[in-house]
C-alpha cells in the first residue's frame, strides 16, 4: 500500500518545527508520496484541518521560528472517543502514516491512536526542554540554549557595574539542560537544576568566596523545575544568608520564540528525513533520534518512562570555570 503521509507539529512549540515540517514535506515528495499538513495538533486532526502540501507550500521556513502548522492542546484527543473522530477524519484522506513533532505528551497521543487504530506513525522530539530519553538533542534546544545565553551576556554587562548577584530562570520543565549549558555557557557563577540537590547555604558559601576573591558579579541560572522552586523563591531564600542585592529575570517565552540556529535546522531536517524513511521501512511506534551523530529509533513508550540523565560532568565543568 503506498503511503500517505500526514503530518502535525503538536504540544509546546519550538524553534526548528518548521525546518522538521519541510524536511518531511520534501523528502515524502521525492520518494512520491502524497503529503498532507493536519494543522493545530490533535485538535485538527479530530476537526478535520487537514490540507495537502507542495513543496512551495514549504518553502522560505526554514529560518522561522514557531509552526506553519500551528500547534494545540486537546482535550479531546485524550479521549478514544475524540482519537476515533481523529483517525475516521484521516481514513478519509486515506492517511496512512503519521510524522508527530512535539514532546511526550505529543507521543503518548501518537501512541494511543496506534495502538488502537490501524495507523503506522513516527514521533519527531520537538521541545527546547531536551529532556526526552532517545536522542542527545531535540529540536529547538540549541536556540533556546543560544536566546538564554544572550540574556546572560547583557545581565553580565549590568551585574558587574553595579556589583550585583542576578538569579536567572531558564526554561526546561523538570529538566535541567537548558539551565547547565546556559550556565557552562554565560559562565555562571552556580546552576540550580532538578537533576541535583540544592543546597542554599552551599551555594551562598560559594558566593562570597567569589565575592573575597574579587567577582565583581555573580549570576546564578536556575531550572525553572529546580526543587528548591523558581528564582523568587530561591531569592528569597538566598537573602537569608546575604546581604547583597539581589536581581530576578525570568527569561520566560523568549526562549521558545526566534530563528532557529544551524544546529537546530540541521537536527530538524536530518531527523525529518529520517522519520519518512523510517515509515517507508514500516517502522511504526517509534521516535527518530540522534545519538553520536547517528539516527536512532526508540519505542515511543520508552521516551516517557525512560529518564534522560543528565551528565555529572556539567555541574561540575561549571564549578570549576566560576573558581
Ligand atoms: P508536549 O508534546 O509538548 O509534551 P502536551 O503534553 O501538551 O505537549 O501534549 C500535547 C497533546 O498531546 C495534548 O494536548 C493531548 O491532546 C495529547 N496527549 C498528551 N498526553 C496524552 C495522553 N496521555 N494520552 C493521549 N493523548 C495525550
Amino acid at each position: 500500500m503506498k503511503k500517505v503521509i500526514g503530518i502535525l507539529t503538536s504540544g509546546g512549540d519550538s524553534p526548528g518545527m518548521n525546518a522538521a515540517v519541510r524536511a518531511v514535506v520534501r523528502t515524502a515528495l521525492y520518494y512520491g508520496h502524497k503529503v498532507y499538513g493536519i494543522y493545530k495538533g490533535y485538535h485538527g486532526m479530530i476537526h478535520g484541518y487537514i490540507k495537502e502540501l507542495t513543496s512551495r507550500d514549504v518553502g522560505g521556513i526554514i529560518n522561522k521560528g514557531g509552526t506553519i502548522l500551528f500547534t494545540a492542546r486537546s482535550k479531546e484527543f485524550l479521549t478514544k472517543e475524540g482519537r476515533k473522530k481523529a483517525y475516521e477524519n484521516l481514513k478519509s484522506y486515506g492517511i496512512n502514516a503519521l510524522v508527530v513533532i512535539g514532546g511526550d505528551g505529543s507521543f503518548r497521543g501518537l501512541y494511543d491512536l496506534i495502538t488502537e487504530f490501524k495507523i503506522q506513525g513516527i514521533g519527531v522530539p520537538g521541545t527546547i526542554d531536551n529532556d526526552l530519553y532517545g536522542t542527545d538533542y531535540t529540536i529547538g534546544f540549541d536556540t533556546a540554549v543560544n536566546t538564554a545565553l544572550d540574556a546572560i551576556d547583557k545581565i553580565r554587562d549590568t551585574a558587574t557595574s553595579h556589583t550585583r548577584l542576578f538569579i536567572v530562570e531558564v526554561m526546561g520543565r523538570h529538566a535541567g539542560y537548558i539551565a547547565a549549558y546556559t550556565g557552562i555557557g554565560g559562565g555562571a557563577e552556580d546552576i540550580l537544576i532538578p537533576e541535583t540537590i540544592t543546597d542554599i547555604e552551599k551555594v551562598c558559601k560559594k558566593l562570597e568566596e567569589g565575592h573575597k576573591k574579587g567577582k565583581k558579579s555573580s549570576i546564578l541560572v536556575v531550572a525553572e523545575g529546580d526543587e528548591a522552586g523558581g528564582a523568587f523563591e530561591i531569592k528569597k531564600k538566598i537573602e537569608k544568608y546575604v546581604d547583597w542585592e539581589v536581581r530576578v529575570t525570568v527569561l520566560g517565552h523568549i526562549q521558545r520564540g526566534g530563528s532557529p540556529t544551524a544546529l537546530d535546522r540541521y537536527i530538524a531536517t536530518r531527523m525529518g528525513y529520517e522519520a519518512v524513511l523510517a515509515i517507508r521501512r514500516g517502522e511504526t511506534n517509534k521516535m527518530v533520534g540522534i545519538v553520536n551523530n547517528k539516527p536512532v529509533l526508540t519505542p515511543l513508550k520508552d521516551t516517557w518512562t525512560k529518564k534522560k540523565p543528565i551528565d555529572k560532568v556539567l555541574p561540575k565543568l561549571v564549578e570549576i570555570m566560576a573558581t
